[in-house]
């Protein structure tokens, strides 16, 4: 009843994301009414697997007792205060650790993804006016590349469906070819296609770098371009040839940062460091928004002055929020006490045994797996083989999210081997009524 009663409510006043609302005429959407670990209830007593890690952000499970503790304790200390003239103990803390852990030492926050990729490009942008070189306004990303949907961060963004119908709106900005080893021609290893397309992004920097300022970059995977993943080699290849032209390197780990990739930052797999680091989705477990931009003494150095004009007099509101903050130390605490990225490999060799069958099936294309990341692509003509898998697989109790033909799982680090093989099992049962 409950479940009804909600959807119907839902549907008369709450815009979705990410949806054309009329196909919520035969979609089905599913109220929750609680979470736990890695399991989504709804009000009728069925439960779903969250093997998206709902949209990416949640790491420990939901309702993670931890968390929840931490949470409960800030907020009867302190919820929230103006970060602009005042401080407060818990971003104090946060940026301490993350300068420890990425060893750039100043940390700028904003709220949601998108707002750290606008900080990003608005601070590269600064530091060269400041440094006298103001005609570098240009950026540069990778076909496929998915940097958020805000104005700034969509010209950067290169998914047609979400980008062509504001093209008027949108600064214009290039593209160079993405190192995806799925675009490799048939017996090119992916680190000869990574080669290949670090001498497409030298061509351009050769001919540009005067007036580019950042090339913005997915380290290692492109997640909504279908979990697109590349050699590391690329990202050291794209290091140098920023610090050769003098371009900024900013790398968006908002997808890939806390452990996804299997390192703590996808960076680490290339042994790169890049001017600026853009943090959200994980950062708080899944609890919280909350995004950073890391960034380096260099770019902080630049905006330091008498001049109020060249500090960098961008805000939101709800910056440094305490109670984010203090969720995203206490996702720090998990990694650090249970030593998650060790326990991941052995959680990631456990998944990709299960889904052997998976990877086995005669539908299967490009199956691949990177840290607590599995992906694949379906060969179907079926145009709507997305919407039918996704529904076919919540009636059967797991919430998956297929981009396109591609089917990937990204689900809680939390994940136990009894639910792995739900995961495993459902997927196959999935590709044999499906395909
Ligand atoms: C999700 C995502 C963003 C945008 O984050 P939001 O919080 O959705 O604004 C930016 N970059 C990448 C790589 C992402 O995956």
């Amino acid at each position: 009843m409950k479940n009804a009663e909600l959807l119907a409510r839902s549907l008369a006043a709450v815009w979705h994301p990410c949806t054309q609302m009329k196909q919520h005429e035969t979609l089905p959407l599913i109220p929750i009414a609680r979470g736990e670990g890695v399991w989504l209830y709804d009000f009728d007593g069925n439960r779903y697997l969250d093997a998206v890690s709902s949209w990416w952000v949640n790491l420990f499970g939901h309702a993670n007792p931890r968390i929840n503790a931490a949470v409960k304790d800030q907020l009867d200390r302190l919820e929230h205060v103006i970060l602009a003239g005042f401080t407060h103990e818990p971003v104090v803390q946060l940026s301490e650790r993350l300068s420890r852990l990425t060893g750039l030492g100043h940390a700028f926050y904003g709220s949601d993804g998108a707002s750290a990729t606008e900080i990003a490009l608005k601070m590269s942008f600064h530091f060269w006016r400041n440094s006298g070189k103001p005609e570098k306004t240009q950026f540069v990303s990778l076909q496929n590349s998915y940097h958020g949907e805000t104005v700034g961060a969509l010209s950067v963004t290169d998914v047609a469906l979400f980008k062509d119908t504001y093209a008027p709106l949108l600064r214009q900005s290039v593209q160079v070819p993405s190192p995806d080893w799925r675009l490799a021609e048939a017996g090119e290893t992916a680190a000869a296609y990574a080669a290949r397309c670090l001498k497409a992004l030298e061509r351009h920097l050769q001919a540009w770098h005067a007036t580019t300022a950042a090339f913005i970059v997915e380290p290692l995977l492109q997640g909504a371009a279908g979990m697109a993943m590349y050699h590391p080699e690329y990202l050291k290849g794209a290091r140098a040839l920023c610090d050769r032209y003098g371009v900024h390197l900013i790398a968006d780990e908002i997808a890939v940062g806390f452990g996804r990739t299997g390192t703590l930052f996808a960076c680490e797999q290339a042994g790169i460091r890049p001017d600026f680091l853009c943090l959200s989705k994980g950062i708080t477990g899944g609890y919280l928004p909350l995004s950073v931009v890391l960034t380096t003494d260099t770019v902080y150095q630049a905006f330091y002055d008498d001049r109020l004009a060249r500090g960098f007099l961008h805000s939101h509101s709800y910056t440094g929020n305490a109670l984010a903050c203090r969720a995203a130390l206490a996702t720090l605490d998990i990694f650090e006490q249970d030593d998650v990225l060790h326990r991941n490999r052995d959680t990631a060799a456990k998944l990709t045994q299960a889904l052997q069958p998976v990877a086995q099936h005669a539908a299967v294309r490009n199956f691949r797996h990177l840290g607590m990341i599995w992906a694949f692509e379906i060969e179907t003509d079926d145009a709507l083989f997305g919407r039918k898998f996704y529904q076919a697989a919540l009636e059967r109790g797991l919430l998956l999210r297929p981009i396109g033909n591609t089917v990937y799982f990204m689900p809680p680090y939390v994940i136990e081997e009894a639910e792995m093989n739900f995961l495993a099992r459902t997927t196959i049962g999935l590709l044999e009524r499906l395909i």
